[in-house]
């Protein structure tokens, strides 16, 4: 076994570097492409997520091929819809979804400081001058909130009952699973699918666009962070997101892919959550103590996803927690 798993893994990294050498070649190609395009305004925005299926799949920008002075940056996915990319403390990126319709600018999730989000406002501006009139929480983490302070006051704020309560908004709360937001043009709708990430999740969905903005729900390559997650219910929760009507799916962390990509992807993460709960499951049946189970783990390929060492651990413990009916 040990050795089946060290070739597997020499194998992975040799076809690794070929991807990661051609990778290099695509973004040069596309970096020279974008400086002498005819971009609309002079804001970055790249049109497409770079050569559809030819990135290294990783959160890991360096991995990518992407130097830090890339972002913040704005990707037009289609008509009207754009995501913007920026910097995590972490390293990874935190992805925010932004429409632009004719009554306004709807923005899904911020960014983790009032400085970002106004980068965020200030990348909006330089595609639109109309103004931001409405923001849908799919995560109420600070690193999607921390800097909403410098949001236009009378924004309308999309929230679960949970988020609500967790950041302590005074608006109302969502009363329906689903919410439809028409900004002018073009149809939004907020998603209450069940509880995953934070327990306050919203997908946000556009309809004749066929996208779907998952937030935390989908952490692109990043492993499955727990800290106050549900386990199970999120992957229930990426069951419903799969079976929609849906062409390309946005992560709130890691890369925006292309269409394909990003479906492929979404089912490993949920193999990746399936796997996580597995092992812990498997650790605990055994009657190891969550300390034990935390030694122990075996991850799999999950091992050398971004984040792993950090959050392996988390998980073990709340894995643990829903095993033992703690998790209300
Ligand atoms: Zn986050």
């Amino acid at each position: 076994m040990p050795a089946r798993v060290l070739k597997s893994a020499l194998s992975v990294s040799s076809a690794a570097l070929v991807i990661l050498a051609l990778s290099a070649l695509s973004t040069g190609a596309l970096r020279a492409t974008a400086d002498g395009s005819a971009a609309p305004f002079d804001s970055g925005i790249v049109s497409a997520p770079l050569a559809p299926g030819g990135q290294v799949r990783t959160a890991d920008p360096i991995k990518r091929g992407l130097s830090r002075a890339e972002f913040p940056r704005t990707i037009k996915i289609t008509d009207n819809v754009y995501g913007y990319e920026d910097f995590h403390s972490a390293g990874m990126t935190t992805v925010t979804l932004f429409v632009v319709g004719t009554d306004g600018v709807l923005i899904a999730d911020g960014q983790g400081s009032p400085a970002a989000t106004q980068k965020l406002l200030d990348a909006i501006a330089k595609v639109t001058p109309k103004p931001v009139k409405w923001y849908i929480v799919g995560s109420d983490h600070g690193d999607h909130t921390a800097g909403n302070a410098v949001l236009p006051k009378d924004i309308t704020y999309i929230v679960s009952k949970a988020s609500k309560a967790q950041m302590k908004l005074d608006v109302p709360a969502m009363t329906a699973d689903r919410q439809a937001i028409n900004v002018g043009g073009i149809e939004v709708q907020a998603i209450d699918a069940g509880r995953a990430h934070t327990g306050g999740d919203l997908l946000v969905y556009l309809p004749k666009q066929k996208l779907l903005f998952m937030s935390e729900v989908y952490l692109n390559r990043v492993f499955p962070a727990m800290r106050s997650a549900y386990p199970t219910e999120w992957v229930r929760v990426i069951d419903t997101a799969l079976k929609m009507d849906v062409d390309r799916f946005i992560p709130g962390h890691g890369f925006i892919e292309a269409a394909k990509v990003s479906r492929e992807e979404l089912v490993e993460y949920q193999n990746a959550l399936r796997a996580v709960i597995a092992e812990v499951t498997r650790l605990h049946k055994m009657g190891l103590t969550a300390e034990d189970a935390v030694k122990q783990a075996n991850w799999g390929p999950y091992k050398d996803w971004y984040l792993a060492e950090q959050q392996g651990p988390i998980a073990v413990r709340k894995v643990y927690e829903e095993l033992e009916g703690k998790l209300k």
